[in-house]
């Protein structure tokens, strides 16, 4: 029996350094945002930039004719892994999968939802000139529509995990129950075959820099950010988000009891989402990414 291990959370939360990072064993595979390359969206899903540098990619090759219904089992199976990390993060992914694992009962399954606070998510959208808080207050809702469709998910913060590394890793290291090692989070050191995902963890794969560092905030942000922590604790949708987050944190020892259970279900946002997919598929979205440098970085 192996392990699969989702790694969830809303765009910039840290997914794909942290996927990146828990495959970084000898016995993980890191899939990165694999359920592109089986329902894709955007232009670029439709071929494959390995992560190995490699283009074509000989594994991804191989691979590639392997239905989503039999790649956990063929990786698992097959390849002698003990683990395989998803950070597709697409809520109706994450359902399809968690809900056909538990089903067929052959391997273990895990949540993982990071997360950052609505100050420090915001950051990111304020340094491309977004000045209003409803984009950030409603990325939330990704949270709420995973309690909904009744996943069972551990949180980690991810600015507290980028801070207290080895704390944060062998935490979670210890729920799922894989090894913690010193140096698991140089994950540049290991070849990785990861696919799509944020530019920047993927650029130091191919760099092989050590770049792991907790974003600092620029002055006018700090200048700015008492009114706005005061703004976000006025929406009480989004504290009810918090509040839950809070209680699923891996540091809340209570953890145990839920984490491991299946209670998914299809909630209605399912099925206006798949539908949204289908269509994508045949009229896929241009790949808009501004804080992707250029493209090209797509060419290796
Ligand atoms: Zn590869």
């Amino acid at each position: 029996m192996g392990k699969v291990i989702f790694v969830n959370g809303t765009a910039r939360c840290g997914s794909t350094m942290v996927d990146l990072i828990m495959g970084n064993d000898p016995g993980g595979f890191s899939l990165g945002e694999v359920c592109s390359w089986y329902r894709p969206t955007r232009t670029h899903h439709f071929d494959i930039k390995c992560g190995c540098g490699v283009y074509p990619c000989p594994m991804w090759q191989r691979l590639r004719e392997t239905s989503e219904r039999d790649l956990y089992d063929e990786l698992l199976g097959q390849r002698d892994l003990d683990f395989v990390v998803d950070s597709s993060k697409r809520l109706t992914w994450v359902i399809d999968q968690n809900l056909r694992l538990h089903a067929q009962g052959r391997h273990e399954v895990y949540n993982l939802f990071l997360y950052k606070a609505p100050a420090s998510l915001h950051y990111s959208r304020w340094k491309r000139g977004i000045r209003s808080l409803s984009g950030t207050a409603g990325a939330y809702q990704y949270y709420a529509r995973a309690v909904a469709a009744g996943i069972p998910f551990v949180s980690v913060n991810y600015d507290w995990l980028v801070e207290n590394m080895d704390e944060g890793l062998s935490a979670i290291c210890r729920w799922v129950g894989i090894d913690f090692f010193s140096g698991k989070e140089r994950f540049w050191e290991k070849t990785h075959h990861h696919l799509f995902g944020s530019f920047g963890p993927r650029r130091q794969l191919f760099a092989k820099s050590p770049r792991i560092y907790r974003e600092s905030f620029a002055e006018d942000y700090c200048a700015a950010v008492d009114d706005l922590q005061m703004q976000l604790e006025r929406n009480e949708r989004l504290q009810a988000v918090l509040r839950e987050l809070a209680h699923r944190d891996i540091r809340n020892r209570r953890i145990e009891g839920f984490s491991r259970a299946s209670t998914v279900r299809r909630p209605w946002f399912y099925y206006r989402q798949r539908a949204e997919e289908w269509k994508r598929r045949f009229f896929p979205e241009p790949y808009l990414d501004r804080e992707a440098s250029t493209i090209q970085e797509w060419s290796i």
